[in-house]
């Protein structure tokens, strides 16, 4: 007993010194050795220096269809719109984790026959497998994880902040790619946080797999991967897109 008595002392003792000799000063907890690049952030619409731009206006050079040809969606007047049964478009560049800004615009004519997710629906594909959903959610009910802002079939959003059909909309993306293990098994899954017109609509949202229309989500490994644009066969519109690595 005595024996740990002593040990105990002599560890007061030391810890009393090194209490003694740790004067904490301001720049103890001051990091200066890695300064942060320099961004210069857009004016307006314009992207930040470091974005890249993906669409601004002029020509789908970053995209192409999925099978490498030339993508056929409809350019004009500084955006491009969906043309029905084209089919999908991707970016030429790969992308893991990133920011995103994408402006979109549902048909500004609705078809009353047409509801629910019949209606102005496309969709914004991280990585080419995660749904980010895009859909005329004005007056028009659907299914609550399949609105527009909803990760498609997974999480719907927090409040439904759609434009009226017509008008030009603004999604906001970060998103977290996920990782995996030698295995193919998820080490962390992928996330994301959605900004729809200036509201968060998800909040670090755990995606869950990849999208699904029938059945439950679930991972397949992979690396970094193209941004994809549905064609839903409805003529939605997308202007000024640009993305950062993160
Ligand atoms: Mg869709």
């Amino acid at each position: 007993m005595k024996k740990y008595s002593t040990l105990l002392a002599v560890l007061c003792f030391a810890g009393n010194i090194a209490a003694q000799e740790l004067k904490w000063k301001p720049e103890y907890t001051e990091y200066w050795n890695s300064q942060p690049a320099v961004v210069t952030p857009g004016e307006g619409v314009k992207a930040p220096s470091d974005a890249i731009v993906l669409f601004d206006g002029k020509d789908l050079s970053a995209w192409q269809s999925a099978d490498g040809s030339d993508a056929k969606w409809k350019v004009e007047n500084g955006f491009f719109t969906v043309v029905r049964g084209t089919g999908t478009i991707q970016t030429k560049r790969v992308f893991g984790s990133c920011q995103l800004h994408i402006e979109w615009r549902s048909p500004a004519e609705v078809d009353p026959k047409r509801t629910g997710q019949g209606r102005g629906n496309s969709g914004i594909f991280l990585q080419s497998r995660y749904e980010l959903q895009v859909l005329d959610g004005y007056n028009n009910p659907t299914y609550t994880n399949g609105g527009a802002g909803s990760i498609y079939k997974q999480s719907p959003p927090m409040v439904n902040a759609c434009r009226k059909p017509g008008e030009w909309q603004v999604y906001d993306v970060i998103y977290t790619a996920p990782e995996f293990c030698g295995k193919g098994e998820v080490i962390s899954p992928a996330r994301i946080t959605v900004i729809h017109n200036g509201i968060v609509v998800q909040n670090s949202t755990v995606i869950k797999g990849n999208t699904e229309y029938i059945g439950l989500p679930a991972y397949s490994p992979h690396g970094r991967l193209p941004l994809t644009l549905q064609d839903h066969g409805d003529p939605v519109s997308y202007r000024n897109i640009w993305i950062r690595d993160l």
